[in-house]
Protein backbone atom coordinates (compact mmCIF):
# COMPACT_ATOMS: atom_id res chain seq x y z
CA UNK A 1 0.00 0.00 0.00
CA UNK A 2 0.90 3.56 -0.33
CA UNK A 3 0.90 6.53 1.59
CA UNK A 4 0.56 10.19 1.34
CA UNK A 5 0.97 12.90 4.15
CA UNK A 6 0.40 16.60 3.76
CA UNK A 7 1.53 18.38 6.21
CA UNK A 8 0.05 22.28 6.53
CA UNK A 9 0.33 24.19 9.36
CA UNK A 10 -3.30 23.67 10.40
CA UNK A 11 -3.69 20.29 9.87
CA UNK A 12 -2.08 17.50 8.59
CA UNK A 13 -3.97 15.30 6.03
CA UNK A 14 -3.34 11.29 5.80
CA UNK A 15 -3.87 8.58 3.30
CA UNK A 16 -3.42 5.28 2.49
CA UNK A 17 -4.29 3.81 -1.11
CA UNK A 18 -3.65 0.46 -3.09
CA UNK A 19 -1.83 -0.04 -5.83
CA UNK A 20 -4.24 1.78 -8.78
CA UNK A 21 -4.12 4.81 -5.67
CA UNK A 22 -7.64 3.96 -4.73
CA UNK A 23 -7.94 5.69 -1.53
CA UNK A 24 -8.33 2.82 1.26
CA UNK A 25 -8.76 5.77 4.58
CA UNK A 26 -7.88 9.40 4.64
CA UNK A 27 -7.98 11.35 8.22
CA UNK A 28 -7.57 14.59 9.15
CA UNK A 29 -5.28 15.78 12.19
CA UNK A 30 -4.81 19.31 13.68
CA UNK A 31 -0.86 20.14 13.81
CA UNK A 32 0.25 20.82 17.79
CA UNK A 33 3.16 20.43 18.48
CA UNK A 34 5.40 17.87 16.89
CA UNK A 35 5.69 14.88 19.14
CA UNK A 36 1.42 14.97 19.54
CA UNK A 37 1.23 15.20 15.65
CA UNK A 38 3.48 12.51 14.60
CA UNK A 39 2.36 10.20 16.97
CA UNK A 40 -0.93 10.17 15.22
CA UNK A 41 0.35 10.21 12.07
CA UNK A 42 2.04 7.27 12.96
CA UNK A 43 -0.72 5.24 14.75
CA UNK A 44 -3.02 5.34 11.81
CA UNK A 45 -0.14 4.79 8.98
CA UNK A 46 1.20 1.79 10.94
CA UNK A 47 -1.84 -0.28 10.51
CA UNK A 48 -1.01 -0.67 7.18
CA UNK A 49 1.36 -2.56 5.37
CA UNK A 50 3.12 0.39 3.93
CA UNK A 51 5.10 0.18 0.99
CA UNK A 52 6.51 4.03 0.25
CA UNK A 53 5.09 7.45 1.73
CA UNK A 54 4.85 10.91 -0.42
CA UNK A 55 5.38 13.85 1.93
CA UNK A 56 4.72 17.56 1.47
CA UNK A 57 5.07 19.62 4.36
CA UNK A 58 4.81 23.30 5.21
CA UNK A 59 7.96 25.52 5.33
CA UNK A 60 10.32 26.92 5.09
CA UNK A 61 12.45 23.55 4.47
CA UNK A 62 16.15 22.93 3.78
CA UNK A 63 15.72 20.57 0.76
CA UNK A 64 19.87 20.68 0.11
CA UNK A 65 20.63 17.35 0.68
CA UNK A 66 24.13 18.26 1.25
CA UNK A 67 22.93 20.08 4.32
CA UNK A 68 23.28 19.01 7.65
CA UNK A 69 20.06 20.17 8.28
CA UNK A 70 18.60 18.66 5.29
CA UNK A 71 14.64 17.65 5.56
CA UNK A 72 14.11 19.80 9.00
CA UNK A 73 11.27 22.72 8.98
CA UNK A 74 13.61 25.49 9.81
CA UNK A 75 12.63 29.25 10.69
CA UNK A 76 8.55 28.45 10.93
CA UNK A 77 6.86 31.00 13.06
CA UNK A 78 4.92 27.84 13.96
CA UNK A 79 5.67 27.03 17.84
CA UNK A 80 7.67 23.56 18.29
CA UNK A 81 8.36 23.20 14.99
CA UNK A 82 11.38 25.36 14.42
CA UNK A 83 14.36 23.27 13.17
CA UNK A 84 12.38 20.59 13.49
CA UNK A 85 14.05 17.71 12.01
CA UNK A 86 10.80 16.30 10.59
CA UNK A 87 12.59 13.81 7.43
CA UNK A 88 15.32 12.24 10.57
CA UNK A 89 12.21 11.47 12.65
CA UNK A 90 9.99 10.17 9.78
CA UNK A 91 12.94 7.79 8.87
CA UNK A 92 13.77 6.92 12.02
CA UNK A 93 10.04 5.37 12.63
CA UNK A 94 10.03 4.21 9.17
CA UNK A 95 13.31 3.02 9.13
CA UNK A 96 13.25 0.94 5.79
CA UNK A 97 10.43 1.77 4.00
CA UNK A 98 11.50 4.87 1.08
CA UNK A 99 10.11 8.51 1.44
CA UNK A 100 9.69 10.82 -0.99
CA UNK A 101 9.90 14.39 0.83
CA UNK A 102 9.43 17.78 -0.62
CA UNK A 103 6.92 20.82 -0.13
CA UNK A 104 3.07 21.21 0.14
CA UNK A 105 2.89 22.43 -3.36
CA UNK A 106 4.85 20.72 -4.93
CA UNK A 107 2.82 17.44 -3.79
CA UNK A 108 -0.41 19.34 -5.28
CA UNK A 109 1.91 20.35 -8.31
CA UNK A 110 2.48 16.70 -8.85
CA UNK A 111 -0.93 15.55 -8.36
CA UNK A 112 -1.95 18.31 -10.98
CA UNK A 113 0.39 17.14 -13.47
CA UNK A 114 -0.34 13.51 -13.43
CA UNK A 115 -4.17 13.55 -13.23
CA UNK A 116 -5.14 17.38 -13.10
CA UNK A 117 -5.45 20.86 -15.04
CA UNK A 118 -1.97 19.49 -16.09
CA UNK A 119 -2.17 16.63 -17.75
CA UNK A 120 0.65 17.00 -20.93
CA UNK A 121 2.46 19.50 -19.68
CA UNK A 122 6.08 19.30 -18.43
CA UNK A 123 7.35 22.26 -16.78
CA UNK A 124 4.16 22.93 -14.56
CA UNK A 125 4.26 26.24 -11.90
CA UNK A 126 1.65 25.79 -9.75
CA UNK A 127 0.72 28.49 -7.24
CA UNK A 128 -1.97 28.09 -4.20
CA UNK A 129 -3.73 31.91 -3.49
CA UNK A 130 -5.25 31.10 0.40
CA UNK A 131 -4.01 32.03 3.92
CA UNK A 132 -1.02 32.47 2.23
CA UNK A 133 1.03 31.93 -1.18
CA UNK A 134 3.20 29.70 -2.55
CA UNK A 135 4.03 27.83 -5.04
CA UNK A 136 5.68 24.84 -6.79
CA UNK A 137 7.32 23.77 -9.67
CA UNK A 138 8.15 20.52 -11.78
CA UNK A 139 10.95 20.34 -14.58
CA UNK A 140 10.22 17.88 -17.02
CA UNK A 141 7.70 16.20 -14.86
CA UNK A 142 10.19 15.55 -11.93
CA UNK A 143 9.83 17.80 -8.73
CA UNK A 144 11.99 20.74 -9.14
CA UNK A 145 13.79 21.48 -5.77
CA UNK A 146 16.37 24.40 -4.61
CA UNK A 147 18.08 24.63 -1.57
CA UNK A 148 14.75 25.37 0.23
CA UNK A 149 11.70 26.21 -1.07
CA UNK A 150 10.72 28.32 -3.74
CA UNK A 151 9.39 31.48 -1.90
CA UNK A 152 7.60 33.01 -5.10
CA UNK A 153 4.70 33.81 -2.88
CA UNK A 154 6.75 36.86 -1.65
CA UNK A 155 8.06 38.28 -4.94
CA UNK A 156 7.32 42.26 -5.01
CA UNK A 157 4.64 43.34 -7.38
CA UNK A 158 3.70 46.58 -8.56
CA UNK A 159 1.19 48.85 -6.67
CA UNK A 160 -1.60 49.39 -8.61
CA UNK A 161 -2.39 53.10 -8.76
CA UNK A 162 -5.80 52.86 -7.47
CA UNK A 163 -4.51 50.41 -4.16
CA UNK A 164 -3.78 52.42 -1.35
CA UNK A 165 -3.69 49.47 0.70
CA UNK A 166 -0.62 48.84 3.06
CA UNK A 167 -0.04 44.91 2.52
CA UNK A 168 -0.23 42.43 5.28
CA UNK A 169 2.79 40.51 5.00
CA UNK A 170 4.87 40.78 7.89
CA UNK A 171 8.10 40.47 6.38
CA UNK A 172 7.59 42.62 3.02
CA UNK A 173 3.92 44.06 4.11
CA UNK A 174 3.49 44.43 -0.07
CA UNK A 175 4.60 41.59 -1.45
CA UNK A 176 2.72 39.28 -3.44
CA UNK A 177 1.25 37.55 -0.62
CA UNK A 178 0.95 41.15 1.49
CA UNK A 179 -1.18 41.89 -1.55
CA UNK A 180 -3.33 39.12 -3.14
CA UNK A 181 -3.44 36.30 0.08
CA UNK A 182 -7.31 35.80 1.23
CA UNK A 183 -6.09 37.35 4.51
CA UNK A 184 -5.01 41.06 2.32
CA UNK A 185 -8.31 40.84 0.40
CA UNK A 186 -10.18 40.66 3.67
CA UNK A 187 -8.28 43.31 5.48
CA UNK A 188 -8.31 45.34 1.88
CA UNK A 189 -11.96 45.26 1.87
CA UNK A 190 -13.10 44.25 5.33
CA UNK A 191 -14.48 41.37 3.56
CA UNK A 192 -14.05 37.54 3.24
CA UNK A 193 -13.02 36.95 0.06
CA UNK A 194 -16.16 34.28 -0.42
CA UNK A 195 -18.13 37.41 0.45
CA UNK A 196 -17.49 39.78 -1.97
CA UNK A 197 -19.52 40.66 -4.98
CA UNK A 198 -18.22 38.82 -8.26
CA UNK A 199 -18.47 42.87 -10.23
CA UNK A 200 -16.89 44.10 -7.59
CA UNK A 201 -13.03 45.90 -8.54
CA UNK A 202 -11.39 43.70 -5.69
CA UNK A 203 -11.43 41.47 -8.37
CA UNK A 204 -10.21 43.26 -11.30
CA UNK A 205 -7.23 44.13 -8.71
CA UNK A 206 -6.61 40.72 -7.59
CA UNK A 207 -6.35 39.38 -11.26
CA UNK A 208 -3.87 42.48 -11.92
CA UNK A 209 -1.15 41.34 -8.84
CA UNK A 210 -1.83 37.28 -10.05
CA UNK A 211 -1.03 38.37 -13.77
CA UNK A 212 2.46 40.04 -12.36
CA UNK A 213 3.30 36.55 -10.53
CA UNK A 214 2.22 34.72 -14.11
CA UNK A 215 4.68 37.49 -16.03
CA UNK A 216 7.16 36.86 -13.80
CA UNK A 217 7.14 33.21 -14.14
CA UNK A 218 6.73 33.33 -17.49
CA UNK A 219 9.54 35.50 -17.95
CA UNK A 220 11.62 33.44 -15.49
CA UNK A 221 10.70 29.92 -16.00
CA UNK A 222 8.60 29.84 -19.71
CA UNK A 223 6.53 26.69 -18.15
CA UNK A 224 3.99 25.03 -20.21
CA UNK A 225 0.74 25.99 -18.06
CA UNK A 226 0.26 28.16 -14.62
CA UNK A 227 -2.04 26.30 -12.80
CA UNK A 228 -3.73 28.39 -9.62
CA UNK A 229 -5.70 26.49 -6.87
CA UNK A 230 -6.40 27.57 -2.65
CA UNK A 231 -9.51 28.89 -1.83
CA UNK A 232 -8.87 32.69 -3.67
CA UNK A 233 -8.71 30.58 -6.77
CA UNK A 234 -12.10 29.08 -6.24
CA UNK A 235 -13.51 32.61 -8.07
CA UNK A 236 -13.85 31.42 -11.46
CA UNK A 237 -14.55 35.13 -12.62
CA UNK A 238 -10.89 36.11 -11.74
CA UNK A 239 -9.18 33.84 -14.62
CA UNK A 240 -10.63 35.54 -17.79
CA UNK A 241 -9.24 39.08 -15.61
CA UNK A 242 -5.92 37.01 -14.98
CA UNK A 243 -5.70 36.39 -18.97
CA UNK A 244 -6.72 39.96 -19.97
CA UNK A 245 -4.28 41.50 -17.09
CA UNK A 246 -1.46 39.44 -18.39
CA UNK A 247 -1.76 40.04 -21.88
CA UNK A 248 -1.93 44.15 -21.11
CA UNK A 249 1.36 43.65 -18.59
CA UNK A 250 3.44 41.63 -20.56
CA UNK A 251 3.20 43.58 -24.05
CA UNK A 252 3.09 40.78 -26.41
CA UNK A 253 7.04 40.34 -25.68
CA UNK A 254 7.10 36.38 -25.44
CA UNK A 255 4.68 34.19 -27.05
CA UNK A 256 2.59 31.97 -25.02
CA UNK A 257 0.52 28.82 -25.44
CA UNK A 258 -3.19 30.20 -25.76
CA UNK A 259 -3.72 31.81 -22.57
CA UNK A 260 -7.28 29.66 -22.11
CA UNK A 261 -4.53 26.65 -21.68
CA UNK A 262 -1.80 28.23 -20.16
CA UNK A 263 -3.49 30.22 -16.88
CA UNK A 264 -5.79 27.46 -15.47
CA UNK A 265 -7.97 26.74 -12.58
CA UNK A 266 -6.48 23.62 -10.68
CA UNK A 267 -8.91 20.25 -11.47
CA UNK A 268 -8.53 18.19 -7.98
CA UNK A 269 -9.12 21.36 -5.31
CA UNK A 270 -8.18 19.98 -1.75
CA UNK A 271 -7.31 16.39 -3.26
CA UNK A 272 -4.32 17.09 -5.85
CA UNK A 273 -1.90 17.46 -2.48
CA UNK A 274 -2.83 13.98 -1.63
CA UNK A 275 -2.65 12.70 -5.39
CA UNK A 276 0.36 13.65 -5.79
CA UNK A 277 1.96 12.53 -2.53
CA UNK A 278 0.45 8.70 -3.60
CA UNK A 279 1.95 9.17 -7.18
CA UNK A 280 5.39 9.70 -5.70
CA UNK A 281 5.08 7.08 -3.04
CA UNK A 282 4.32 4.66 -5.82
CA UNK A 283 7.38 6.21 -8.30
CA UNK A 284 9.65 5.53 -5.25
CA UNK A 285 7.98 1.72 -4.83
CA UNK A 286 8.21 1.19 -8.23
CA UNK A 287 11.99 2.11 -8.71
CA UNK A 288 12.49 -0.25 -5.36
CA UNK A 289 11.05 -3.22 -7.33
CA UNK A 290 12.41 -2.86 -10.26
CA UNK A 291 16.01 -1.81 -9.09
CA UNK A 292 15.57 -5.02 -6.75
CA UNK A 293 14.62 -7.35 -9.69
CA UNK A 294 17.69 -6.16 -11.99
CA UNK A 295 20.42 -8.29 -12.36
CA UNK A 296 23.33 -7.40 -10.24
P1 LIG B 1 -5.11 27.33 3.34
O1 LIG B 1 -4.37 28.29 2.49
O2 LIG B 1 -5.16 27.77 4.77
O3 LIG B 1 -4.68 25.92 3.17
P2 LIG B 1 -7.38 27.80 1.59
O4 LIG B 1 -6.62 27.48 0.36
O5 LIG B 1 -8.78 27.28 1.69
O6 LIG B 1 -6.65 27.32 2.90
O7 LIG B 1 -7.43 29.38 1.70
C1 LIG B 1 -8.13 30.05 2.68
C2 LIG B 1 -8.28 31.52 2.26
O8 LIG B 1 -9.01 31.57 1.03
C3 LIG B 1 -9.04 32.35 3.26
O9 LIG B 1 -8.38 33.61 3.39
C4 LIG B 1 -10.41 32.52 2.62
O10 LIG B 1 -11.01 33.76 2.97
C5 LIG B 1 -10.11 32.48 1.15
N1 LIG B 1 -11.24 31.91 0.39
C6 LIG B 1 -11.80 30.70 0.56
N2 LIG B 1 -12.83 30.52 -0.29
C7 LIG B 1 -12.91 31.66 -1.04
C8 LIG B 1 -13.77 32.10 -2.11
N3 LIG B 1 -14.76 31.34 -2.58
N4 LIG B 1 -13.53 33.32 -2.62
C9 LIG B 1 -12.53 34.09 -2.16
N5 LIG B 1 -11.72 33.75 -1.15
C10 LIG B 1 -11.91 32.55 -0.59
ZN1 LIG C 1 6.31 38.72 1.83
Amino acid sequence: MYAAIEAGGTKFVCAVSDHQLNIVEKIRIATTDPQQTLRRVFAFLDQYDIEAIGVGAFGPLDLDNQSSHYGYITTTPKAGWQEFNFLGVLKGHFEDIPIIFTTDVNIAAVGEQRLGAGRGAQNVAYYTVGTGIGMGFLYHGALYDGRGNLEAGHILVRRSNEDKFAGVCPYHRDCLEGMASGPAMESRWGLKGANIPTDSFAWRLEANYLAQACMITTLSLSPDIIIFGGGVSNRSELFPLIRSEFSKILGGYVTTPNLAHYIVHAALGNDAGIVGGLLLAKDAAVKVSTSALAPD
